[in-house]
């Protein structure tokens, strides 16, 4: 049926993209708009659902003229979002940031896919003494073996992840979107097909909720609710908080992200508990398992814990930038999901088979900090507007994952010994952390 501004449309998963989308649709003057989801926001197993996320504004440059106009206007939505939105503005800090690496083939990587340089505002860190001083004292008390790295002091910095996504969806529900949320009433178990379409979709309690667009915006699960042909890998990412006292607390504020694309990273204390993040950098955990055909699926399952390995990876961290917190106990831990396209572009698309379908997943790793802006290009791609550049890049593209090397690096990298994709199907020991979920 032809799109009004009274169609029903009904976005599945309420988590940093679905928030968006249900912002934007509703600023749009979407009347009957519903989010469904097994939690109410922030939900426990969105990737959203964290203290911080780096956040890069501006813009970048890239060879390929496509690529740039699509960077660009991504990059100039998200970053007029974080500076005039007032739904978003509160949660950004443009505190800066460091990036840096170890090995010749991560400073390669630095220079010209982070595309850091003087040209591009960054000032160079060559030793351990530049990078202390990027910090108050006492803070980086480390020996950074080997770092080099690049420091831009502004237009970079944090968004508060959790409540940019709660701020999104209040503002949502305060222009009438209405999310269904919970298990098994949010749950979406499958998509109602009907008529070589979907209309809707079912959830665990087998209710029917129809739609005329039906969104799906489940991150890392949607491989579970539609066959995406390998497009998306469901990969997890390991995250550890230390607890800082009050006057530590203080002295943390108004941090750099500091980045080594080979160790990990971290940002200043959330303001609440006065908890520090650190999110030690690999290429990713998946969680294999292989059907009769012999086809390799990576299924999604959540848990405050980490293997510990990562927690190995996280205290090493510490030891070559903060070795004063290196063995402090940790007070929360978990895995979150995220899901990789082969190009680790994003995957924004109607269906070829399903025309009122669109699909809005593939963060890649990169999907948070175009929160405020990520929703309006979801929306114009229902609405069959989005800039048939952009179209180019987050098409369905079934042909880029034949033959998919699954276990491919994506351009990310370990310290020794953890530079591959990692499997949880073979990790014995995990850290006892606090209360499981
Ligand atoms: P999610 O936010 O995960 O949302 C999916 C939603 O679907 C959830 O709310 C979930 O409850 C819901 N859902 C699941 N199953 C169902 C179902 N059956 N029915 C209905 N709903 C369902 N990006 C950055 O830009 N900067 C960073 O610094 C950064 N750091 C990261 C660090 C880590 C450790 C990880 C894992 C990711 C990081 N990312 C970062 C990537 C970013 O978090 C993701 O790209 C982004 O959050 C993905 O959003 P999403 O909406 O696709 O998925």
């Amino acid at each position: 049926s032809p799109l009004t501004k009274a169609s029903s449309i009904l976005i599945v998963g309420a988590g940093t993209w679905g928030c968006s989308t249900a912002l934007h649709l509703a600023r749009r003057g979407y009347t009957n708009v519903t989010v469904l989801d097994p939690y109410p926001v922030p939900s426990p197993i969105s990737a959203g659902n964290d203290l911080n996320k780096i956040v890069e504004l501006g813009s970048s440059s890239s060879d390929d003229e496509n690529e740039t106009f699509v960077t660009r206007a991504l990059l100039d939505a998200a970053t007029n979002g974080w500076l005039y939105d007032p739904v978003f503005a509160p949660y950004y800090h443009d505190t800066g940031y460091i990036v840096a690496a170890t090995t010749p083939e991560g400073r390669r990587h630095l220079d010209e896919r982070e595309d850091a340089s003087e040209a591009t505002g960054f000032e160079q860190l060559t030793t351990a003494a530049d990078f202390r001083k990027t910090m108050p004292e006492g803070i980086l008390t480390g020996d950074f073996p080997g770092w080099r790295g690049w420091w831009k002091r502004k237009g970079a910095g944090w968004a508060h992840a959790r409540k940019s996504m709660e701020s999104a969806a209040n503002e949502a529900k305060r222009l009438g979107v209405h999310f269904v949320t919970g298990s098994p009433e949010g749950e979406v178990k499958r998509l109602l097909y009907e008529e070589d379409d979907v209309k809707g979709a079912v959830t665990a309690d087998d209710k029917e909720h129809r739609g005329d667009r039906t969104i799906l915006c489940a991150g890392a699960n949607s491989n579970a609710l539609f066959d995406f042909r390998g497009q998306l890998r469901p990969t997890a990412w390991t995250l550890a908080h230390v607890r800082m006292s009050p006057d530590e607390a203080k002295l943390y504020r108004n941090l750099p992200v500091l980045f080594n694309i080979e160790r990990g990273f971290f940002m200043e204390p959330d303001e609440d508990d006065s908890d520090l993040k650190i999110c030690d950098e690999h290429p990713g955990y998946c969680n294999w398992t292989t059907d009769a055909m012999g086809t390799r699926t990576s299924t999604p399952f959540a848990t405050h814990q980490i293997p510990k390995e990562a927690e190995t990876r996280v205290r090493g961290f510490l030891k070559e930038a903060m070795p004063h917190l290196a063995d402090r106990e940790f007070s929360f831990a978990r895995i979150c999901w995220c899901a990789d396209t082969p190009d680790r572009s994003f995957l924004i698309s109607k269906h070829p088979d399903y025309p009122s379908l669109v699909l809005g997943v593939g963060g890649s790793g990169h999907g948070f900090s175009y929160i405020p802006a990520i929703g309006g290009f979801i929306s114009d791609c229902m609405e069959g507007t989005l800039d048939h550049r952009i179209a180019q890049s987050f098409r369905w593209r079934p042909e880029t994952a034949v033959g998919r090397k699954w276990d491919d690096l994506q351009e990310r990298f370990g310290p020794d010994g953890s530079n591959r994709v990692m499997d949880f199907q073979s990790i014995t020991e995990w850290t006892t952390t606090g209360p499981n979920l």
